[in-house]
């Protein structure tokens, strides 16, 4: 095997790693990342603050419908009652109930209206709690097969670090560092293969003399344009 070939055959698993390694990340990120279950967590306390409100407005309103009837009730007692005698006490009289009663309507009305917008929002508050079980149901469940991925690729990786290890210490030290910097340099890319007298890392086509030392050499060589380790397979 020559030496190009081993760095070409470390690249490949440089590049099996690297997917791996991706994967693990994206893998631990989506085990991380609850923020749909805090986004509805988030939107229930909001509706359920929303729900004590209305409650509250509820029941003051109910209060203030109360003491209006309540004051009809005297008005009309006192009205009926024989107490009130004249024509002119009378007729004030009539038009202090007709405004209550005017004012009773209203505070049911706007009772009313209070209990429609309570019911809508009670019903909001129930349809969210049952998104939230499924939601929860769904992530427990998702959390297992993520945490099987994570198993399968944690062992993968290890694996592949041990491939990694018993490849690399059969490597020339030298062109491993040659290796290695290229690789940074090139975004995991370091050596590339010659097709049809072209360097596949950038397609430029190699001079004749280069193809020659190519073929007959046993060192890497490094193309003149990318710099990349050619591979001629
Ligand atoms: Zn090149």
């Amino acid at each position: 095997m020559t030496t190009v070939h081993r760095l070409y055959e470390l690249q490949e698993l440089d590049w099996e790693i690297d997917r791996s390694q991706t994967q693990l990340t994206s893998v631990k990120e989506q085990i991380e990342d609850d923020s749909e279950l805090v986004r509805i967590r988030d939107e229930i306390e909001e509706q359920q603050n929303t729900v004590r409100q209305l409650h509250q407005k509820q029941s003051t309103q109910t209060l203030e419908l109360q003491a209006i009837e309540d004051r009809v009730k005297a008005l009309d007692s006192r009205l009926y009652g024989g107490s009130v005698k004249s024509p002119r006490e009378m007729e004030s009289g009539f038009s202090e109930i007709q405004i209550a009663k005017e004012q009773a309507q209203q505070a049911e009305d706007q009772l009313l209206a209070m209990m429609v917008e309570l019911e809508e929002a009670e019903k909001r508050m129930a349809r969210s709690s049952e998104e939230l079980v499924r939601m929860d149901e769904e992530r427990g469940k998702s959390l297992v097969t993520l945490g099987e991925e994570r198993t399968t690729l944690l062992k993968q990786l290890e694996g592949l670090t041990k491939d990694r290890g018993e490849k690399v210490s059969h490597a020339d030290p030298e062109h491993l560092v040659r290796y290695e910097k290229v690789r940074q340099a090139r975004q995991g890319y370091a050596v590339a293969r010659v097709e049809r007298g072209m360097c596949q890392g950038c397609r430029l086509t190699l001079p004749t003399h280069e193809m020659q030392r190519l073929r007959s050499g046993s060192e890497p060589i490094q193309c003149n344009s990318c710099a990349r380790i050619l591979y001629l397979s």
